[in-house]
């Protein structure tokens, strides 16, 4: 078997189709900063002027609620464009609360995609099929598309991984953190034999540092150790701020644009865009 340095070397970068740039935001483990980042690291984004989309599919809608869809909100969601009810124009929703920011939010009714896409030939290929043209291009009308990965590798994350150009793999620092990791960079060495060739991992982001924690520091010191460059220099802290934000529905940069956690997640920028080739 691989070592988790070795698969992350193999992986290396992601690959261009054109268009805007899809990025899986996935970990199967859950509570590590996925939802946190997509919401934050896509309004960070939209602040310098990019369109972003966000893409909920995890069933739990935590990024939907974050953005500030509430649950009466939610009749063109991505459980109707996995089905290919509707097409991602009529899916995407303004954010109310972030200019440039869309959304397409999730429901419950996500939850048995496993079960109802079972059998289905092109079960992998949905979300793929709905982000992108024929050509495999993605919506020129979009700079970045953030997808929200539910805490599994089950099929909706196959979907998400099977659509992206690349992965953004956010962190905990905690102890078992890097064996969750090795884990997922085996399924995307997976994904890339099979279902997407081109699929990269963008970078890994740790989160909710807590320096107080030796675990912290030697988790971080491992995984730029292990990873070298795909780990971001920003490293996003502990802080209670990001936490409260999502109960008033509003990204923590507008919640208290000042707090650590905001600044973090604004500093995160300038390293994601140098990482895609993109100016401000
Ligand atoms: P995931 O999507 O991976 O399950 P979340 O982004 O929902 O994880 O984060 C899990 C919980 O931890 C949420 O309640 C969130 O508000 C909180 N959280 C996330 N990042 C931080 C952070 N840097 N500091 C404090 N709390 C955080
Ligand atoms: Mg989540």
């Amino acid at each position: 078997m691989q070592t988790t340095a070795e698969l992350a070397a193999q992986i290396g970068s992601a690959g261009d189709e054109g268009g805007g740039r899809i990025f899986a935001v996935a970990n199967q483990k859950g509570g590590v900063g996925k939802t946190t980042t997509a919401i934050n690291l896509g309004t960070a984004l939209a602040s310098v002027g990019k369109r972003v989309l966000v893409v909920d599919l995890d069933p739990q809608g935590n990024a939907s609620t974050g953005l500030g869809i509430d649950r009466h909100n939610r009749r063109e969601s991505t459980y109707h464009l996995l089905h290919g009810d509707i097409g991602l124009e009529r899916a995407a929703a303004k954010s109310n609360n972030v200019p440039g920011l869309y959304v397409i939010p999730s429901t419950e009714e996500l939850s048995g995609a496993d079960i109802e896409l079972m059998g289905e030939k092109d079960r992998a290929h949905r979300l793929r099929n709905a982000l992108r043209d024929a050509e495999g291009r993605a919506p020129a009308g979009y700079d970045f598309i953030l997808i929200d990965c539910p805490p599994s590798l089950n099929i909706l994350t196959v979907n998400a991984l099977t659509a992206a150009d690349a992965v953004i793999v956010p962190l905990q620092c905690e102890f078992f953190a890097l064996e969750g990791l090795s884990q997922l960079l085996r399924t995307v060495h997976r994904i890339r034999k099979g279902l997407n060739p081109t699929l990269g991992v963008q970078g890994v982001i740790l989160t909710m540092f807590d320096g107080r924690y030796r675990s912290c520091e030697e988790v971080a010191r491992d995984a730029r150790e292990i990873l070298g460059d795909l780990v971001y220099q920003t490293i996003v802290p502990r802080n209670v701020t990001i936490a409260e934000a999502p109960s008033h529905g509003v990204p923590v940069l507008m919640y208290d644009n000042k707090s650590p956690g905001s600044q973090a997640y604004v500093a995160l920028v300038p390293e994601f865009l140098e990482r895609e080739n993109c100016s401000i």
